[in-house]
């Protein structure tokens, strides 16, 4: 059924009671053309464009728990295309556009809401990296605009203007950034994909892959073996424990990352802000509530909860650019498993094993990037040839030594 005012009003009508399920619960079946391990975001999006731009429907998502159980569910639903780096730059603001016509696309209401974002400077040599990115930004397409501090008190009365020691001298702005509800996201991708047949699998996790002479042929899951002439991966905060079960050590590492949301409080904070003199970033939804985080734990996990320091840390970054987030009460916090590549950028690649695809690496900034991310992943696995807009996310480039090293922190995962 397609969602429509027209079937909104029907189902009024008649009680609500003959929603159908938004997608199937099918049993895996023994081969595919395709599957791709992970239904998060990525996986989820890439399954979607292989049936909708590429035509093959026989495909499965394979999940180990349920969908939008992973980071795609628990982020702060933050988008923009606000980058420096070439590799980097085009990449974000095709996954940007995609994002505008995204709810069209895929008939569901993601509540994509470009209220904009606004990265804060502190300094004349922040304001000249300021300006730079967006010459860079624009130079890509995307827009930009640099707020000077009148600007900034106008739009944002309550920040902490004259801190002593990190004053608020303006902002960078991206007008078309904004933020977009994650949840539905999975959940449109999903239902989108099984209208166009893609079977999705819930409560299947890989366990190891099955090789043939060198060439990868399927899966073994906790629900049996599932051949395939391709596989791709997408599991994100997972990709090591994955990856591993094939041989592949990648330069990857896997990190705690918090998120926070306060009570519900009258509208307050126009678009997203984010701290330039430390690690803290914040928007409210529209429910009321302020969903901020910042850095990293800081150390290697797998546990999808965090600790206590860096609750203080995030909590001091909040202070210092609005004190009165100080008066708010914190209603909940949680943690996701970060995907951090050594450079702070993603991959999109095949790797050396036939029929073995790879996408991850997207640290603390994955979930702007599913559309795109989930177009150049299909067009890779259909074509096996890279997306033009991806040809620099490729696993080789610590090799050839291209990194692609937004901040300029060098091989530090938890400096990206
Ligand atoms: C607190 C927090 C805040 C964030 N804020 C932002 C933000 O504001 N903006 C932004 O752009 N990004 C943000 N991110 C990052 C973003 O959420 C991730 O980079 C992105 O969601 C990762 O891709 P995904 O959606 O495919 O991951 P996931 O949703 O984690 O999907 C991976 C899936 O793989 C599954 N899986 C793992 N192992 C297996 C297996 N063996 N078999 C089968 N399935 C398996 C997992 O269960 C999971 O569902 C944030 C992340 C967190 C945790």
């Amino acid at each position: 059924m397609r969602y429509s005012i027209w079937s909104i009003l029907r189902q009024g009508l008649k009680g609500n009671q003959d929603w159908p399920q938004a997608w199937r619960d099918p049993e895996p079946k023994p081969s595919y053309d395709a599957i791709i391990i992970g239904g998060g975001g990525h996986g989820l999006a890439t399954a979607y464009y292989l049936a909708s731009e590429h035509g093959m429907t026989n495909i499965a998502v394979l999940e180990k728990g349920w969908i939008g159980g992973g980071n795609v569910g628990r982020n702060t639903t933050i988008i923009r295309s606000n980058y420096l780096l070439p590799g980097n730059e085009a990449f974000y603001e095709l996954s940007l556009k995609l994002w505008e016509g995204l709810e069209q696309s895929v008939n569901y209401n993601a509540m994509v809401s470009q209220r904009g974002i606004i990265n804060l400077f502190h300094s004349d040599a922040q304001r000249d990296a300021a300006v730079r990115r967006g010459n860079s930004m624009i130079l890509h397409g995307a827009d930009a605009d640099i707020l000077n501090e009148d600007d900034l008190r106008r739009i944002c009365p309550f920040l902490n203007f004259d801190n002593a020691r990190f004053p608020i001298k303006g902002g960078l702005m991206q007008k078309r950034g904004g933020s977009v509800r994650h949840d539905a996201v999975a959940w449109g991708y999903a239902r989108a994909a099984d209208r166009l047949g893609v079977d999705i699998i819930q409560n299947c996790e890989v366990t190891g892959f099955v090789m043939n002479g060198g060439t990868c042929v399927g899966v073994d899951t906790n629900r049996g073996r599932i051949l395939s002439k391709k596989t791709g991966v997408a599991v994100a905060g997972s990709t090591g424990k994955v990856m591993a079960s094939a041989g592949m050590r990648l330069p990857i590492e896997s990190h705690v990352l918090q998120a926070f949301v306060s009570e519900g409080l009258k509208p307050l904070i126009p678009g997203v802000i984010t701290y330039g003199a430390g690690h803290f970033y914040i928007s409210q939804s529209d429910k009321g509530g302020l969903v901020f985080g910042g850095d990293i734990d800081g150390y290697n996990s797998y546990a999808q909860r965090g600790n206590l320091p860096v609750v203080e840390d995030v909590a001091e970054g909040g202070m210092a650019i609005m004190p009165m987030i100080g008066r708010a009460r914190l209603l909940r916090s949680w943690g996701g498993i970060m995907d951090m590549s050594m450079d702070g950028s993603p991959f999109i690649d095949k790797t050396h094993i036939d029929g073995l695809y790879f996408n991850g690496g997207w640290c603390y900034g994955g979930f702007k990037a599913t559309p795109a991310s989930g177009l150049c992943y299909a067009h890779l696995l259909a074509t096996d040839a890279p997306h033009p807009v991806a040809t620099e996310l490729r696993l080789d480039r610590f090799k050839r030594g291209h990194l692609i090293d937004e901040k300029g922190q060098g091989s530090q995962p938890n400096l990206h």
